[in-house]
């Protein structure tokens, strides 16, 4: 291959920069002309006004400059238009276009879709598992979880902090979509007492009844850590009814939040608990030193591979190695959650 293109996609995540990074220094050893492709898929329709907006050749001295900045150079973005077969067609023909052999695609599962399709469109795609979540079961680690984790790791110690000062609880609320690794680790890495996560139910009055328990005990300063995908998997609740005792109301229950629960722990366990949400401090930060080694080593294998004309594959890490296997295998995979750990945290 003479000509290949880079492109992240779905939420950013650490470590995206340090990808494209490696994948352009791998790039040029072998000799081969980088195309980056912006804002994920939708830099292949080529919509905007001026085509360097869409698509452009990545110069490796620019590269380096911003291999340890957070965020993507490439930007990232949703590409609904992408889900459209007359567009996937018209996409193709402009990366042939462009004398675009095969992509690098940095994203999550949904990305990983997109990269299926291109490569039953005859365009070879190699992924990278960006993104926060750890939701990818054919991997250890996403690319960006360890900093998100870190970074999570390091906020929660200083809720703590305060908490201790103050002798009252907290409730915080990570990131991680469907996946409650974030806010398990979180939890095993802080001491933090009660673990939310979207894999396991929970009801308002079992987490009442935890933190009473706690504050009974003498610890008036516990932290609830709840994974932001866990509201889905909270049981059948009269929520107007635990918000009408504490003189709440919501009219609408998909507005049910860390804010509201903390309210109604306050109310019910009789302690001034405090809300917080970490938000996208988890997305934006620097790369930790994990996620820039798997991000250098699977840049590399992923221009490696493309050049050997092996396509349609994803890279993961498995006992600590980076490797690849086919996207298709790798999208089927399920993810199975660590039940002991999370039994672990919520029962000592
Ligand atoms: P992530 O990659 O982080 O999981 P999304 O699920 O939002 O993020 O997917 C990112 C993009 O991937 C979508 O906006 C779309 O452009 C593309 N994509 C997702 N699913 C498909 C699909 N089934 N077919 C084609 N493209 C898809």
């Amino acid at each position: 291959m003479r000509r290949i293109g880079v492109l992240t996609s779905g939420g950013d995540s650490p470590g995206m920069n340090a990808a494209i990074m490696s994948v352009a220094k791998a790039a040029r050893h072998y000799g081969m002309s980088l195309i980056g492709i912006k804002r994920g898929y939708n830099g292949t329709l080529c919509k905007s006004n001026h085509i360097e907006d869409d698509m452009v050749e990545l110069d490796l001295d620019t590269i380096l400059d911003i291999a340890d900045q957070p965020g993507t150079y490439l930007r990232t973005a949703r590409c609904l238009d992408f889900l459209r077969p007359e567009m996937r067609a018209h996409a193709v023909s402009n990366i042939h276009e462009m004398g675009i052999e095969g992509i690098v695609v940095i994203g999550g599962d949904g990305s990983y879709h997109g990269a299926l399709e291109l490569c039953q469109l005859g365009v070879p795609c190699v992924g990278i598992p960006g993104t926060i979540d750890n939701d990818l079961a054919y991997t250890e680690m996403t690319l960006g979880y360890d900093t998100a984790l870190n970074s999570c790791v390091e906020d929660v110690r200083a809720i703590r902090a305060t908490s201790r000062s103050h002798d009252r609880p907290g409730v915080v609320e990570v990131m991680g979509r469907h996946c409650g690794d974030i806010a398990l680790k979180v939890c095993a890495g802080t001491g933090a007492e009660i673990c939310l996560v979207p894999e396991v139910p929970w009801s308002i009055q079992e987490v009442v009844n935890r933190l009473c328990r706690q504050i009974d005990m003498g610890n008036l300063r516990a932290t609830v850590v709840i994974a932001e995908g866990a509201w889905d998997s909270m049981q059948p609740y009269d929520w107007q009814h635990y918000l009408m005792e504490c003189h709440e109301r919501v009219h609408d229950d998909s507005t049910i939040s860390t804010s509201y629960l903390a309210k109604v722990l306050k109310h019910k366990c009789k302690a001034e608990a405090r809300p917080t949400v970490l938000g996208y401090t988890q997305r934006g930060r620097q790369p930790s030193a994990y996620d820039s080694w798997f991000a250098f080593e699977a840049g590399n294998l992923a221009v490696n591979l493309l050049r050997n004309g092996i396509g349609n594959q994803v890279i993961g890490i498995k006992d600590g190695r980076v490797y690849y296997m086919p996207i298709v295998e790798a999208l089927q995979k399920k993810r199975e959650f660590n039940l002991s750990l999370y039994n672990l945290i919520n029962s000592l």
